[in-house]
């Protein structure tokens, strides 16, 4: 979820007007997820006509099971960020996920803004995560969304040190705030079209979970991903993110 990030980033915009460019260039840099400053993370390659869904800060209980319900009807597979801290409170529902054949994805232990943290903390939140992941899951997790998508060289570099592919998007809505999901579906189905115009695939996040809620309601994201399904099956392919690697 973005919307405490988004209150720094603006705080950090006004901040940084008055330090001048260089600060203003580097709170971009770190917290714009298009920026490549400080080095490549997977976004999504130019592959018009392919959709990686994404869905981050679970697993939740209370909606996870009927997205899985969604995906598996449509024979969609799909990439779960999850958190340790709720995969370790809900360690048969990461197991399904894994076990339909979603990949799964590290999203940090306790979703800190790892931008902000020193070195130590942000190894414990992504190995403590992997450790925890792997062992339910049973098999090595190889991507990593930073928490609001804030990252600086060490997060990245210590990401890849741990074997991880660090990795961010391009389709977002607030999904997480948005109560009707024809909304949802219908700005990520226009951006998605305006990325296909420009010879790119998309890497679509919304929500499943809540880092602040571990039962967060979520209908209105579920809901969501199953209108975008239903609208791109015939004109488009659903790939999780080991497809761009
Ligand atoms: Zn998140």
């Amino acid at each position: 979820m973005l919307t405490p990030l988004h209150s720094q980033f603006s705080a950090g915009l006004g901040a940084a007007a008055g330090l001048g460019l260089a600060a203003g260039a580097c709170a971009y840099a770190a917290l714009w997820p298009n920026s490549h400053i400080f080095g490549a993370a997977l976004i999504a390659p130019q592959r018009p006509g392919e959709l990686a869904l994404t869905f981050d800060d679970g697993p939740n209980p209370a909606w996870t099971p009927r997205l899985l319900d969604i995906l598996a009807r449509n024979s969609v597979r799909a990439t779960f960020f999850l958190l340790g801290s709720h995969a370790q409170a809900e360690p048969e529902l990461a197991r399904c996920i894994a076990a339909a054949g979603h990949l799964i994805g590290n999203h940090s232990w306790s979703h800190p803004n790892l931008a902000l943290c020193g070195r130590k903390r942000i190894q414990e939140e992504l190995s403590r995560t992997r450790d925890e992941l792997e062992q339910i899951a049973g098999a090595p997790v190889k991507f990593f969304r930073p928490p609001f998508g804030a990252r600086r060289p060490a997060v990245l570099s210590l990401a890849r040190e741990l074997g991880m592919v660090p990795v961010l998007w391009n389709a977002m809505t607030s999904d997480w705030r948005e109560p009707a999901a024809a909304r949802i579906a219908q700005r990520l189905t226009a951006k998605i079209d305006q990325l296909t115009h420009q010879n790119r695939a998309a890497n679509i996040v919304l929500h499943d979970g809540g880092h602040l809620d571990s039962a967060a309601y979520r209908e209105p994201s579920i809901a969501a991903a199953g209108l975008l399904i239903a609208r791109c099956k015939q004109t488009h392919r659903f790939v999780t993110l080991d497809a761009w690697t």
